[in-house]
């Protein structure tokens, strides 16, 4: 179902009325690692609107790698991003962990699948059960191959509206968090119908990378980008590093539109 070859025309996933991904429609995403607080989510969500993000993520259930890191609000971070989607019209993506917690996502816009869920394949069927976009993130180290089989789990139940994330892969090379695999890009439109995104925050997992990054996914042809944006990233609860002020993403979200127009 995800092959090019059974479906030749690109495949829009219509968020709303106004957000689209795909078929010619580029949107970014952007928010915080975490939702931490609500007053953080409100002042990040308000400030990249007005750089035209238009998309608001935030975590709420935080795939962290110690049990003893901040774990996210779960439920209340929900609560919070349902709150400034309402101040501030945004639709909102949050991230999944367990099947279980999906009646907390019914308000959601768009369930996000981690790199690390990527291959929760009783999680993707159940995800295919379901009739929302979903935005699935490749794997730490997984191949193009592999995304593509993880999309179909998800549209051989009936959802057929996958935004695909290419999100940077586990590599030899250690100045940067992952590696960001731009081909990908190419190779998935070449493939696959679905529209892909690019994330350089995870990706790169440095701030100062993430211009360079988001500017080189749109100039490849990529149908979005996610990235990371923090009011205080020094003292972010996840992600700081990586994490743009509301500043550096205007100027990143003008120098990306900058390059969608001379495609
Ligand atoms: C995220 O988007 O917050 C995240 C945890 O990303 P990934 O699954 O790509 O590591
Ligand atoms: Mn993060």
């Amino acid at each position: 179902k995800a092959n090019r070859k059974f479906h030749p025309d690109d495949t829009v996933v219509q968020v709303t009325d106004q957000v689209a991904f795909g078929g010619g429609n580029f949107q970014i995403i952007a928010g915080p690692c975490s939702v931490e607080t609500e007053d953080q989510v409100e002042t990040i969500a308000k400030a990249v609107k007005e750089s035209g993000a238009g998309m608001l993520r935030g975590g709420a259930f935080k795939p962290r790698t110690s049990p003893y890191d901040f774990q996210g609000l779960h439920g209340e971070g929900i609560r919070i991003l349902l709150e400034v989607k309402k101040r501030t019209g945004m639709p909102i993506i949050t991230e999944i962990m367990d099947i279980g917690h999906l009646p907390l996502f019914e308000q959601v816009d768009v369930i996000q699948v981690g790199a690390r869920n990527m291959q929760n394949f009783e999680l993707l069927k159940e995800l295919g059960r379901i009739r929302k976009p979903i935005l699935l993130k490749r794997g730490l180290a997984n191949n193009i191959k592999e995304l593509l089989m993880s999309a179909e789990y998800i549209m051989a139940g009936g959802n057929e509206q996958i935004i695909l994330c290419e999100r940077g892969v586990r590599t030899f090379e250690t100045y940067t968090r992952n590696t960001l695999d731009l081909s990908a890009v190419a190779v998935l439109h070449e493939l696959s119908h679905l529209p892909v995104v690019v994330d350089p925050s995870h990706a790169t997992g440095a701030a100062r990378y993430v211009k360079p990054m988001a500017m080189a996914a749109a100039a490849c042809g990529a149908d979005g980008l996610m990235i990371e944006v923090h009011n205080d990233p020094k003292h972010a609860l996840c992600d700081g590093p990586q994490s743009l002020t509301p500043e550096q993403f205007d100027d990143v979200a003008k120098a990306v539109m900058k390059i969608r127009k001379a495609l």
